[in-house]
């Protein structure tokens, strides 16, 4: 191979001999302990560190990448996004997981943006393995704030482990009960049988309490204003950080749309609304809750002009058994209009 304007290389530059012995071959038995090795980049120096201070390391948001709560293969952040990339896994929970399943359908990646003193988490995934001790792996020491973007099932299946839930008090009705998830026994997905597990039922958080639209929270250095997005439901948030990070739940992201045909108007507002924050600063960066994350505001843009397709479009839709919707397609959206 050639590196555009460099030299050749050859990959047998890269062949070293590796005395079986030093290779690790099996993960350490707590994590925390095993080691790491840190390159500088500029001056070429190796450092002997340990794999809690990783956080010295990392940018200021992690992504868990989450069906469950804990980390999928599945992973999906633009090349060139300014964020560090981070996978919360443990042994145990990987045992259970086979990398090949495909579980995109459910993955809602949560997002751990962490400040001085505080850690805000986005979302508690899918409540399958337990999210916390991850959460807590990765921010020790710090007060940790739990936020759900809104309240479908996929955002908020790990809220019973925590002390107090955030969301937007529109919909604090909705999470204040058990969440029946009966409806994914239907699912064609062979991983929605590990849901008999919890019996098809998510506890829900003892303490709720309300956001409203520019609510914001302090994590130290970072803070993060709320801002109410309604249109994919009710009391859907979005979250922007002084260091122009914007997340956008289910209110903005690539592939498939949950939409009911009422709320189009509204939640195409909802849109317009971040285009209008986007225009403050060059430099927002997108996260969204499903497909890919770290993107241009060229998302808000494509989605503004696709959604307003879908009158036009409507005489293509198809009937969907399972999701009792239907489905319309366009280039780069699909919507599951109810
Ligand atoms: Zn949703």
């Amino acid at each position: 191979m050639t590196a555009e304007g460099g030299p050749a290389l050859r990959t047998a530059d890269f062949d070293y001999p590796l005395p079986e012995d030093l290779v690790a071959s099996h993960p350490a038995d707590r994590r925390d302990e095993s080691r790491l090795l840190v390159l500088e980049r500029r001056s070429g120096s190796l450092t002997d560190r340990r794999f809690p201070d990783l956080l010295e390391y990392l940018d200021h948001i992690f992504i868990v990448q989450a069906v469950v709560g804990i980390a999928t293969p599945s992973f999906n952040l633009s090349k060139d996004s300014r964020i560090s990339r981070w996978l919360g896994m443990s042994p145990e929970e990987l045992k259970t997981m086979s990398p090949y399943e495909n579980i995109d359908q459910l993955s809602a990646p949560l997002y751990l943006i962490h400040g001085t003193h505080s850690a805000l988490l986005i979302d508690t995934g899918c409540g399958l393995f337990p999210l916390k001790p991850i959460i807590q792996e990765l921010v020790p020491n710090k007060k940790l704030i739990i936020v759900n973007t809104h309240s479908h099932f996929d955002h908020i299946g790990g809220n019973s482990e925590f002390e107090i839930v955030y969301i937007h008090k529109d919909e604090l009705n909705e999470i204040t009960n058990p969440t029946d998830i009966s409806f994914l026994k239907d699912s064609p997905k062979e991983i929605t049988k590990r849901f008999e597990g919890i019996n098809y039922t998510y506890q829900p958080c003892k303490n709720i309490q309300p956001l409203k639209s520019d609510d914001t929270i302090d994590l130290g250095e970072i803070t993060v204003k709320i801002i109410h997005t309604p249109g994919h439901s009710s009391g859907s948030i979005s979250l922007l950080t002084n260091k122009d990070d914007l997340f956008t739940g289910d209110t903005a992201h690539y592939g498939t749309m949950y939409v009911s045909k009422e709320e189009i108007p509204i939640h195409l507002s909802s849109v317009s609304k971040l285009l209008e924050i986007c225009q403050l600063s060059e430099t927002i960066e997108l996260y969204p809750s499903h497909e890919t994350y770290g993107i241009s505001k060229k998302l808000l843009t494509d989605l503004y002009e696709s959604m307003q397709k879908i009158d036009k479009l409507w005489e293509t839709k198809k009937w969907d058994e399972f999701l009792e919707g239907w489905i319309i397609y366009d280039i780069n959206f699909a919507y599951v209009v109810f």
